[in-house]
């Protein structure tokens, strides 16, 4: 079981709450993300335990250690960030498989977020108000009409919201949240509310790519779990999701639990609140609330006591 260091990200809409309430520790002024499971180039993860400290998890992970469904995929298939939005996030949309690997070189991005704090009427952009057409899209970006053709959302902690590639979406500020999503770091900007970017100059938008890509419609789905909290004396689960590309599901342990890695995927915790320990039969450490821990396909039984929440997620 391999502890991940995670990479931090200052953008200009970040907080200061990853360092505040998750205990990370950085020189950053600001902390927009923390990348907690990453082996992609533009921030990698390293090893914190064990034989391979001091390693990046991209160098010591073999076929074996990510599973037989990772096989499919060309990179490592997932990306895991946490993300504190004190400002609004830019609007934007990202492409999927096809039209990356063509145009950039990489996965296409399906991502999903899990809200775990929000401020009171924090709300975000999700899909579109009414369907509309990619020429009217493009023209309320010209105009700078563009968020009056959009869906609002008021969220609450709990909610889960599935981001098909695609799909316009910008997270609002005040919300501090998990996401998991394809590795790839591709976005196309539609609107930025005319904020100049760290260097003084306003972002680049990418109206043309983000025209072809965006599925100009209202969101198929609602913004809620897809599975029923299944309540045990010990411990709570509930599935956020179960897609082709990643299973996510979160865990609320009041004593313990146990999860079981198999040959087909290895299994990502993130430690959302709390403490406890992990185990496999060979070692035991401490984990808190924003731990992230690898565990690798076939490890066996993984037992985590304590009293915490994580999000476990596979491919
Ligand atoms: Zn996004």
């Amino acid at each position: 079981m391999f502890l991940l260091s995670p990479v931090f990200k200052d953008y200009i809409w970040g907080g200061n709450r990853l360092k505040k309430d998750f205990g990370f520790e950085n020189e950053l002024e600001k902390t927009a993300e923390a990348w907690v499971l990453s082996c992609h180039k533009d921030g990698e993860n390293t090893v914190l335990n064990g034989k391979y400290k001091g390693k990046l998890l991209s160098e010591i992970l073999t076929p074996e250690m990510k599973g037989t469904n990772a096989d499919r995929f060309d990179f490592f298939p997932l990306l895991i960030k946490l993300i504190d939005a004190k400002d609004n996030l830019s609007l934007q949309v990202h492409p999927d498989n096809e039209y990356a690997l063509k145009n950039e070189n990489e996965y296409g991005k399906t991502e999903c977020w899990y809200i775990l704090d929000c401020d009171k009427n924090s709300e975000l952009i999700y899909g579109f108000k009414e369907d509309i057409s990619s020429e009217e899209f493009r023209k309320a970006i010209e105009n700078d009409t563009v968020l009056e053709k959009v869906n609002r959302v008021k969220v609450k902690k709990g909610d889960f919201f599935f981001i098909d590639s695609g799909t316009l979406h910008a997270i609002g500020k005040g919300i501090l949240l998990a996401e998991i999503q394809q590795n790839s770091n591709t976005t196309y900007r539609v609107y930025d509310y005319n904020r100049l970017g760290n260097d003084g100059k306003p972002r680049p938008l990418h109206i043309d790519k983000a025209v072809d890509v965006t599925k100009c419609q209202k969101p198929a789905r609602n913004y809620s779990p897809e599975g029923e909290t299944e309540k045990f004396d010990v411990y709570e689960k509930t599935l956020l999701t179960k897609c082709d590309l990643f299973t996510v599901a979160i865990y609320e342990v009041k004593k313990e639990v146990a999860l079981y890695a198999d040959e087909t995927s290895f299994i990502s915790v993130l430690v959302t609140d709390g403490n406890g320990t992990i185990a496999n039969k060979d070692e035991k450490f401490e984990i808190k609330k924003g731990d992230s821990v690898f565990i690798p396909a076939s490890e066996g039984e993984i037992k985590i006591k304590g009293k915490l929440r994580f999000i476990k997620t596979t491919v």
